[in-house]
């Protein structure tokens, strides 16, 4: 009965095995040894100053390659990393990698540049998330203000929780961004309670916002209501001269997106110029 009854849950099993679950499987394998192979690199997306129109900072973002999966992109293989708990070492490399970056862009005539670094929710409710911090910044011997810390929405579910983080990451001297602003379900309280600096207006409000009146609508109101609440915005995902137009009629205090440039290795970075 017993070897009948295990038969048929392999069965199953099997089946769920498809595709799709093997590809993550081998994915998450993979991504087991990414870092220690040194799989991982990280391309820098320029933030643009819309009232000064240079660079003002850069976003990291990782990219990974390996012989066996190919080029995995992060919305793939970040949740994995989630799930697995490889997010804390993974992430931990971002941050280093980013400062160090940093450091050298700001002693090779990048004296004022700003670092933006995603986190993901596992790494930021994370016990020793705010000493990762401090570390980093002491080891790429930057001060704190360079430093910007993307969170989303999502992740500041928890009010209270979230808000002890935040403060504590202020005390340390870090900027503070909302990414994705307007595709999370988080209520707006939170953005007078909480400790932010920017918002990032998420690009799926930006992409018809020169086509579509209700699109440009809600960016307007949440360029606003930032505004009002003392925050700065990022338009995230701008591509075309007539968003770029738009978003400066309407205040809009930097933007991001291929108009400008696409995500490029660190040696590429120095060499963008700002287009307006
Ligand atoms: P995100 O933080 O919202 O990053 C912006 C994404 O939009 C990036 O995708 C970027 O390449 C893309 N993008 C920028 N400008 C444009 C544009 O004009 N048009 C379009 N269509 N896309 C544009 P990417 O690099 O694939 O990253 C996707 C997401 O993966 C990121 O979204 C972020 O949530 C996550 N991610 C990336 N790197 C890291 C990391 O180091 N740590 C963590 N925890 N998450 C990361
Ligand atoms: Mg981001
Ligand atoms: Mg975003
Ligand atoms: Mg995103």
């Amino acid at each position: 009965q017993a070897k009948k009854q295990g038969r048929n849950n392999f069965q199953v099993y099997d089946v769920m095995l498809d595709a799709k679950a093997y590809e993550e499987m081998q994915i998450e394998n993979e991504l087991r040894k990414a870092l220690e192979r040194e799989e991982f690199v990280l391309h820098y997306q320029p933030i643009v100053n819309l009232c000064k129109n240079e660079i003002k900072g850069a976003e990291a973002l990782i990219r990974w390659e390996n012989e066996r999966v190919g080029k995995v992109p992060p919305d793939q293989f970040i949740p994995i990393a989630e799930e697995t708990g490889l997010i804390i070492p993974i992430g931990e490399w971002v941050l280093k990698t980013a400062l160090l970056q940093l450091k050298d862009w700001h002693e090779n005539g990048l004296e004022n540049l700003t670092m933006s670094v995603n986190l993901s929710i596992r790494q930021f409710y994370q016990p020793n998330l705010l000493a990762m911090i401090r570390e980093a910044i002491e080891l790429a011997r930057i001060e704190p203000c360079f430093l910007t810390i993307e969170i989303t929405e999502s992740m500041t579910m928890d009010v209270e929780k979230a808000s002890v983080i935040l403060r504590e990451l202020k005390k340390l001297g870090v900027g503070i961004s909302i990414d994705d602003f307007g595709t999370g379900y988080s209520s707006l309280s939170y953005l007078k309670r909480f400790p932010i600096d920017h918002l990032k207006i998420d690009r799926c409000f930006v992409r018809d916002i020169a086509e579509n009146k209700s699109d440009e609508n809600i960016a307007t109101t949440i360029i606003l209501m930032a505004h009002n609440l003392g925050l700065s915005v990022i338009a995230e995902g701008v591509e075309t001269a007539s968003q770029l137009k738009l978003l400066r009629q309407h205040r809009c205090n930097e933007a991001q997106g291929y108009h400008f440039s696409r995500p490029v290795p660190a040696e590429e970075f120095a060499r963008i110029k700002v287009s307006s």
